[in-house]
């Protein structure tokens, strides 16, 4: 079976790091794989590529950053004649990123086969690039791997055919539950940092809804400076440009309970993570990390397509800084007790062999189903 992987942005190879592995060591299976360079920087993705370990990248798009509808259609025309060069019985792609997008489409107009990792989530919030993008992928996708039974759900409502659906859970737990060890061995950024276990906020904000809309950037920077407890927030390049822009950066510089770093390795991350008292975060790889290292996640969003963790491991609080400051008082008070819970409640995204499954389940299929339905 030829397999090429498509991916582009940190998530994207977090996510898909145990499935790439598994592949590339996979009798029978000749795999390659293709960066589209959505993330480009060292610190969102060559460390990445590193710190995973993962196989070699046959071909970089370098597409870079630009307008959303821009870079798609340079990420398509750099795809397809790779594409048509690896001729390939399956393109995997993951999530709801442009590359995502823009895999999937190539794939599809070459007549590959289109399997798209954790298909099915949804914000019902149509507007939102992302859910633009799940939807328009999970159309077009041949094999759709939904993490979870919400997901399913959510897929079967909109039409999608059962045979198509294969819940596997989320790749995401074998490579956290991986990475946590990792980390715990090798990592002493909370010592390095001075930090006291337990009694600091990991923060991270870079989705486009927050940082592009200046009142939203406002309101977070608002909500952090009136919250007591130490804060680490690792800046997302993004977010910092629009910081600079909107001149809220020396406002942050300035919170002295807080301390801003480049984006962090995902094992210093991770041990972070672990440690913190709770998180802030508008991240949805990390609404579902939060629930393997067990930490109460403040999700700064109005929406979300995780509603599996919402009111064990977070909660949506939006953008308002009276909600924000609340939320972050009542986990600092209930801190114990809601520790317990999360120790007593599994996770919702699967018992860690979910790239296992969806490495057998291409392996099974000679080529893609026929479409129906
Ligand atoms: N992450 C990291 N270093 C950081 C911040 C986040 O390794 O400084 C990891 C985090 O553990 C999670 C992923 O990056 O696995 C989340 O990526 P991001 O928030 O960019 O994307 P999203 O999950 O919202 O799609």
């Amino acid at each position: 079976m030829k397999l090429v992987v498509i991916f582009g942005t940190r998530p994207e190879i977090i996510k898909l790091s145990a499935l790439v592995k598994l592949a590339a060591e996979a009798p029978g299976v000749d795999l390659e794989i293709i960066h589209t360079g959505q993330h480009y920087s060292y610190s969102l993705s060559e460390r990445f590529l590193e710190d995973l370990d993962l196989p070699h990248i046959q071909v970089d798009i370098a597409v870079g950053s630009m307008e959303r509808l821009d870079q798609v259609r340079k990420m398509v025309h750099g795809l397809t004649p790779e594409l048509e060069r690896a001729r390939p019985d399956f393109v995997v792609v993951q999530g709801d990123t442009n590359s995502t997008l823009a895999g999937a489409v190539t794939a599809r107009n070459l007549g590959a086969g289109v399997a798209h990792v954790e298909a099915g989530l949804r914000c019902f919030d149509p507007l939102m690039t992302e859910e633009v993008n799940r939807v328009a992928v999970d159309r077009i996708s041949d094999v759709l791997f939904a993490p979870t039974p919400v997901s399913v759900q959510n897929m079967l409502a909109e039409g999608h055919d059962r045979a198509r659906i294969h819940m596997v859970g989320n790749t995401v737990v074998e490579v956290v539950t991986l990475g946590l060890e990792h980390a715990a061995a090798h990592s002493s950024i909370v010592d390095d940092m001075g930090l006291e276990p337990e009694a600091y906020i990991l923060v991270t904000a870079h989705r486009q809804e927050n940082v592009d809309d200046e009142p939203r950037l406002r309101d977070l920077v608002t909500a952090l400076q009136r919250i007591e407890l130490p804060m680490v927030y690792p800046v997302h390049p993004r977010t910092c440009e629009r910081m600079v822009e909107f001149e809220l950066l020396h406002v942050l510089e300035a919170i002295p309970n807080l301390t801003l770093t480049d984006p962090l390795s995902y094992f210093d991350f991770l041990e972070l993570a672990r440690q913190s008292r709770m998180l802030i975060s508008d991240s949805g790889g990390i609404q579902e990390e939060c629930t393997i290292f067990k930490r109460p996640v403040v999700v700064v969003r109005d929406c979300t397509e995780r509603p599996e963790i919402m009111g064990v491991y977070g909660d949506v609080v939006g953008s308002n800084p009276h909600a924000i400051v609340a939320a972050v008082q009542r986990i600092d008070r209930d801190y114990a007790d809601i520790i317990a819970v999360l120790h007593r409640t599994p996770t919702p995204y699967g018992d860690g062999k979910a790239s296992e499954r969806i490495l057998e389940t291409l392996q099974a299929m000679s080529s893609p189903p026929p479409r129906g339905g």
